[in-house]
Formats: structure tokens, C-alpha cells, sequence
């Protein structure tokens, strides 16, 4: 069976240690969409990780870590991660890239830079990994595909006709310098070799391990609101961030994917420009956020601080929506433990109005928050194992956003590693 894990908000949920957790109990973990653009942080018995492109499980000798077509591989990013946790004692991991991946190319990053520099005031707050680039020409059909790598005479000509391409952009809109064909032919050489050992058809091994009842884990990048459809769109990122294509960029198919799991952080965090209504500023953002996570809320690809903002039910409730929620893993409630008083978002006031519906992009722009305060529990809550167990003003929180949300929280998670989280029977199970 699949079950995915994916992100309700802006991404920074804990998807990576629920996808840790997950894998202990799973054959395979695929990583479906986007790439080295953000990051997971897993805390083990190894020690504690950024994973940026690397699945999740890949500190099990039991799983199959697998990149899916639909990724965006940086490949010396993969590998550099491959022998970064090797080299801090984590056994190899077993590999598998899809032949019908995509690479990002060394022209991607440049030009991810030069269109920020571009944009000046105006940019996207891009993480600057080529990202977008990447996908604007997998989608032009002007992308590489990791077969295309075994294709000499195939890549020779095709490595031609893009860098004409590119160049004449490089030459009159950014004033860079060009790219050297024969440069860029030697780097693919390089690639080739490095991903050789690797690479197959993943659909096809995908579809064999179903029929032999093996468990698949899709673990998503960022949430639901860098959707580039349903997100909040300009600021959004540039491949579904949302399990339905968790199928198309596995290769699996869609009725398969059995649990949707969607992991909610008990307040919010963002990073990137675009509006963000629950949104706290100053000495009380400047608290949450040393407190936050496992060691503050900065991101882990950038180290740029997040965001911060309490609890948003209505992104919440249209997050897990969209996402087909069948559980929702509510994360790093530990953290809440200081607080007297916690405001939740329950609403936006838009042009008025009050509404729990998530607007479109101009309208939230303008929308103000409708806040509820409940009262803290002020206590530490790590090591809890049973939800009764837990203060009970801690319980009302979660029962409170599980009301407002409408999809049954399942999991609680009180501390960064695999062993902190509490499962909780909820009245919305179907
Ligand atoms: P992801 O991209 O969704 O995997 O999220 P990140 O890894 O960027 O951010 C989650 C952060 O919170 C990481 O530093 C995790 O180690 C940490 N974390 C996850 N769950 C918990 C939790 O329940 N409690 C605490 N304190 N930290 C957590």
C-alpha cells in the first residue's frame, strides 16, 4: 500500500521526521516533486541531518530510497548527501534514480541568481537552486532526462541547441557570460558516471513492489500553500506540492495511495515572500522562533530565520483539503509549553467580512486575522507517550484545531525524534 506524507501549510511542517518515523514500518520511500530547494531535518540514533534531496528513510537498511520522475535532481547535491551521512557512520543507503528524472543543470542555478538580481526589490525570495528554471524548461521541453545521459550523439547535438538557446538570453537580458558547450558536455559526462550504478525504471519497480504488498511512503516537499495551482500563487514553488501528484511523480497509480497523512505544525512558519495573515512580528516572533523546531525556526537550506505566526486554521482546513487527508500529524507541540495565552487564527477579515474560507491571492492580501486565545498548559510535554497523559489544556488545543480543521489529528508529535509521538483514536476517523 502508499501512504504520503505531505505538508497543509508553507512547508517546514516536520514531514521529515514523520517520514523517518514512517519508514520503520515501510519498504520504500519516494521523494515525488521539487528538489534541493528545501530541506528536512531528521534527528536518529546517527545523529541530526539536513536532507535536501535524499528520501527520508534512507537511514534504514531496510528501505529502498528512491528519486521519482518528477523530482528536480541536483545530482552532486544527492550525492554529496549520500556520502555526508555515510561518512557519519549511516550504513549506504540503496539508491534508485528514475530514468525519467530531470536534472537540474548548472544554468539553472545561474539563472535562478541573475533573474533574482533581475527582479531586485520585486523578487520571489527564491532559495536560488534552480528550481524554477528547471521546471519552466522541463515544461518548454527543453529539460535533460537522466536517460538522455546514455545517449552520446543524442546528448552532444542536444547540449548544442540548448546552450545556443540559452546564450542568447545570457548575452541580451542578463549581460552574463555565456556557456561553454563543451564545458557543459564533460559536466553530463560527470553525471553520467555518478548516477550510472543507480538509475532505473521506477515506475515499473514501483508497480512490482505493490503486487508483492510491500509498503511505498511518498514524502512531499514543502505544503499544500506552494502549490503552484491551489497555493498562493505567485509565491508558490514550481512542481505540485500535493499528494494526488504524488502518482504522477512516482508512476504509480492513483488509487493506490491508500493514507494521505498531512503534517501540521502546532503554529506557523514561512519562508519566502507572499502573505501570511497569521504572522507575528518582534520579540514575541523573535521567542517562537529561537524556540521553534529542534533549535529554532531558521531554514534548513538556508539558514535564512523563518517566518513565524500562530496556529492558521483556515490554511490549515483548506491545506489538509486539498491534500485528501485521511490523518493529520500535528508536530512540534512541545514547543508551545512557554506560553500563558496561545492565539489561533480561527478566521480572516476580508474587505469586513469574515470568512474560514481561504481566499485567492489578491483577496488574502488584504485579509486581517480573527484570533481566539486559549489558555497554555506551561509545562514540558517531551517524553508523553499517552494523550491522556497530556495537560489537560494541552488536549483542549489540539481538540480545539482539530474542530476547526475537520480532519482527524491522529498523531502528536512532542519532540524531534522517531520515538516522540503519541497516537490518538479521534471522534472524525472514518
Ligand atoms: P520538513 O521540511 O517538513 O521536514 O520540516 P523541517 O525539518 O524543516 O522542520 C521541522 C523541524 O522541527 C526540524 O528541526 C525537526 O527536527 C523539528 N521537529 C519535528 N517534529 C518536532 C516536534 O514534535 N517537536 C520539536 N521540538 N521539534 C520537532
Amino acid at each position: 500500500m502508499v501512504k504520503a506524507v505531505v505538508g497543509a501549510n508553507w512547508g517546514d511542517e516536520g514531514k521529515g521526521k514523520i517520514t523517518d518515523m514512517l519508514a520503520e514500518k515501510a519498504d520504500i520511500v519516494v521523494r515525488f516533486q521539487g528538489g534541493a530547494n528545501a530541506g528536512h531535518t531528521i534527528v536518529n540514533k546517527y545523529g541530526k541531518f539536513a536532507l535536501h534531496t535524499l528520501p527520508s528513510g534512507a537511514f534504514y537498511e531496510h528501505i529502498t530510497s528512491v528519486i521519482g520522475n518528477g523530482v528536480a535532481l541536483n545530482i552532486p547535491i544527492l550525492f554529496g548527501e549520500i556520502k555526508n551521512i555515510i561518512d557519519r557512520g549511516v550504513p549506504a543507503p540503496k539508491i534508485m534514480i528514475s530514468d525519467r528524472a530531470q536534472m537540474v543543470m548548472p544554468y539553472h542555478i545561474l539563472f535562478d541568481q541573475y533573474e533574482e538580481e533581475r527582479l531586485g526589490g520585486k523578487s520571489f525570495g527564491s532559495t536560488k537552486s534552480g528550481i524554477a528554471p528547471f521546471y519552466s524548461d522541463k515544461y518548454a521541453k527543453i529539460g535533460f532526462q537522466v536517460s538522455e545521459l546514455f545517449d552520446d550523439d543524442l546528448l552532444k547535438e542536444k547540449v548544442e541547441r540548448i546552450c545556443g538557446i540559452k546564450n542568447v538570453t545570457l548575452e541580451h537580458l542578463y549581460h552574463k557570460p555565456l556557456l561553454d558547450p563543451a564545458e557543459l558536455l564533460n559536466t553530463l559526462h560527470e553525471y553520467r558516471d555518478m548516477v550510472a550504478p543507480y538509475v532505473g525504471d521506477v515506475s515499473s519497480f514501483l508497480n512490482n513492489a505493490l503486487k508483492e504488498g510491500k509498503t511505498i511512503l511518498l514524502e512531499g516537499q514543502l505544503g499544500t500553500l506552494k502549490d503552484p495551482d491551489h497555493g498562493i500563487y505567485p509565491m508558490v514553488t514550481s512542481s505540485s506540492t500535493l499528494a494526488a501528484y504524488g502518482a504522477i511523480g512516482a508512476g504509480i497509480p492513483p488509487y493506490e495511495i491508500k493514507q494521505i497523512i498531512t503534517v501540521c505544525k502546532a503554529y506557523s512558519s514561512a519562508v519566502g515572500a507572499g502573505a501570511f495573515v497569521s504572522e507575528i512580528f518582534g520579540e514575541e516572533a523573535d521567542e517562537l522562533r529561537r524556540r521553534g523546531g529542534d533549535g529554532g525556526e531558521y531554514g534548513a537550506t538556508t539558514g535564512r530565520p523563518r517566518r513565524m505566526g500562530w496556529f492558521d486554521c483556515v490554511a490549515s482546513k483548506y491545506g489538509c483539503r486539498l491534500q485528501g487527508t485521511t490523518d493529520v500529524a500535528f508536530t512540534v507541540l512541545d514547543v508551545l509549553g512557554y506560553l500563558d495565552e496561545i492565539p489561533v487564527c480561527t478566521g480572516y477579515e476580508i474587505d469586513g467580512e469574515v470568512t474560514t474560507d481561504f481566499p485567492v491571492t489578491h483577496k488574502l492580501e488584504k485579509a486581517k486575522p480573527v484570533l481566539k486565545t486559549l489558555p497554555g498548559w506551561k509545562c514540558d510535554i517531551r517524553g508523553i507517550k499517552n494523550y491522556d497523559e497530556l495537560p489537560e489544556n494541552c488536549r483542549n488545543y489540539v481538540e480545539f484545531i482539530e474542530e476547526q480543521i475537520g480532519f482527524p489529528i491522529t498523531m502528536v508529535s512532542n519532540g524531534p525524534g522517531r520515538e516522540d509521538i503519541i497516537y490518538r483514536e479521534s471522534k472524525l476517523s472514518k
